[in-house]
């Protein structure tokens, strides 16, 4: 499988050192999660909308849902989608007390013509419906202590954002950057937040003791690049945001520049009926996405047009298929989640922008297809494995028959866990298109052979001769 090998090979050693990021840094993303809402976001499939960094939410912390232009059925026999709702407001239930879960259901536009969502031949009008009807349909069935509900849209060419509440309160990043004038994204914080380095300690130490203002400098300031540092700082805003917040000392704060501080607070006290509970960390994901769309735009600016063409336009490189693609880059993959009930016709237009992303872009290896199940427990026992991978994994490539049919293709099969999002290759049935040799559950596959720690041995293993070899 030459060609194929050597892309999927370089694909999962890039995904199994992410995940021992990950790993090495939870107990961070753990405080960033004690002090944020159990986030659900639905979205296209489109690969430029893919991931949660414009949001500054660390991966893991949010759930995603993804369908064609964001469009669902909210019939009450669509298990998939109310399920998903389900876990996070339960989620929130047992886990964050008093503070309700949340969820924002977008649609994407781009302002360049012919950039828009393909899903809805690029009428904005119809992308904006399509999330209407979902946030209409879930505000009849939680209340707002439950689950608070937002409409958005993310303009793909700065990866800015616009919520909508529903008083109709809009908050839009490209209108505040408009406002105020801001050129960097240093800009939005204090002078004296950038010019010290950080008084936390821990916090400190993990940014390689800089001041912000020295991690915002060079050419990809470290801020947004650096997995590690970019992970602390989230961790560190939230808790001095909500601490700011909680102490009522918004007028002496000295971490964000004050009058943006300030018209966002007042923006989002305004809002009707909004738990005060949300007000925070709305705050922190509003102002992360004025700097983030600052930083974006800076970056474009510095591009050749040829690279900039390839960020702002489709250029994702294979299919997703399932769930747990978090650590992917935007605009890498087009992703298929499982749940309308229809994959075949998301399926179809994922193939129809792969297609035409090769013929621009000709690669040595056919269409590449990674079809990923997530699982969030142990795997005990064979019958485990049988019902959570292998039995999903076999009932999905079906799919994928239905429309590729003989199509020269490469399936990559593999499983994750939730918490750790390390894909491990498997095959489940012999299929020439499933080439990667790649097999963790070889030997093992069957009642009397299987066991935990048998796999557990084999995943570690796996995971030991990537890294070796990266
Ligand atoms: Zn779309």
């Amino acid at each position: 499988m030459g060609p194929a090998k050597e892309y999927i090979d370089q694909y999962l050693k890039e995904n199994v050192l992410q995940s021992e990021t990950i790993h090495r840094m939870k107990h961070v993303i753990r405080e960033f999660s004690l002090r944020t809402p159990k986030v659900l976001v639905t979205k296209c499939i489109d690969g430029r909308v893919h991931g949660s960094k414009l949001k500054g939410y660390p991966v893991t912390t949010i759930r995603f849902g993804r369908t064609d232009g964001n469009i669902v059925s909210t019939n009450i026999n669509n298990f998939w989608f109310w399920n998903r709702i389900d876990r996070v407001v339960n989620d929130a239930l047992c886990n964050t007390p008093g503070m309700p879960a949340l969820f924002i259901a977008y649609m994407h536009r781009s302002d360049i013509p012919g950039l828009g969502c393909a899903a809805h031949g690029g009428n904005e009008e119809a992308a904006r419906a399509a999330i209407k009807d979902q946030t209409e349909a879930v505000r009849k069935v939680f209340s707002k202590e439950q689950l608070y509900v937002i409409e958005g849209i993310t303009n793909t060419d700065l990866m800015s954002e616009t919520l909508i509440f529903d008083d109709g309160t809009t908050v839009d990043s490209q209108e505040i950057v408009a406002n105020f004038g801001f050129n960097e994204p240093s800009e939005i914080f204090h002078s004296a937040f950038l010019k010290y380095q950080i008084k936390d300690p821990a916090i400190s130490k993990n940014v390689g003791f800089k001041t912000p203002e020295e991690l915002f400098s060079g050419k990809v300031p470290d801020f947004y690049a650096d997995f590690q540092t970019s992970l602390s700082l989230k961790s560190f805003l939230i808790r001095e945001i909500s601490a700011i917040i909680s102490s009522g000392e918004m007028e002496s704060q000295k971490l964000i520049q004050p009058d943006l501080f300030h018209a966002v607070y007042q923006k989002l006290s305004g809002i009707k009926d909004l738990p005060s509970t949300l007000l925070p960390s709305l705050l922190y994901q509003i102002i992360w996405n004025v700097a983030y769309t600052l930083n974006q735009k800076r970056k474009l600016s510095k591009l050749p047009a040829e690279e900039r063409w390839k960020h702002l336009d489709h250029a994702e490189e294979l299919i997703c298929y399932g769930e747990g693609f978090e650590l992917l880059q935007r605009n890498k993959a087009v992703l298929v989640k499982t749940g309308r009930g229809d994959d075949t016709d998301a399926l179809l237009v994922a193939k129809k922008v792969l297609e035409k992303n090769r013929q621009n872009d000709p690669k040595p290896y056919p269409a590449i297809i990674h079809l990923n199940v997530e699982i969030s427990g142990e795997l005990r026992s064979w019958n485990d494995f049988n019902e959570n991978v292998s039995s999903r994994v076999n009932t999905m490539i079906r799919n994928l028959d239905a429309v590729f049919h003989n199509q020269e293709m490469v399936i990559l099969t593999t499983y994750s866990y939730l918490d750790q999002k390390r894909f491990y290759p498997i095959h489940t049935k012999s299929d020439p298109r499933i080439s990667y040799p790649t097999d963790v559950i070889s030997d093992i596959n069957g009642e009397d052979k299987f066991s935990g720690i048998g796999l557990k041995t084999k995943e570690a293993f796996y995971a030991g001769e990537m890294i070796i070899s990266a």
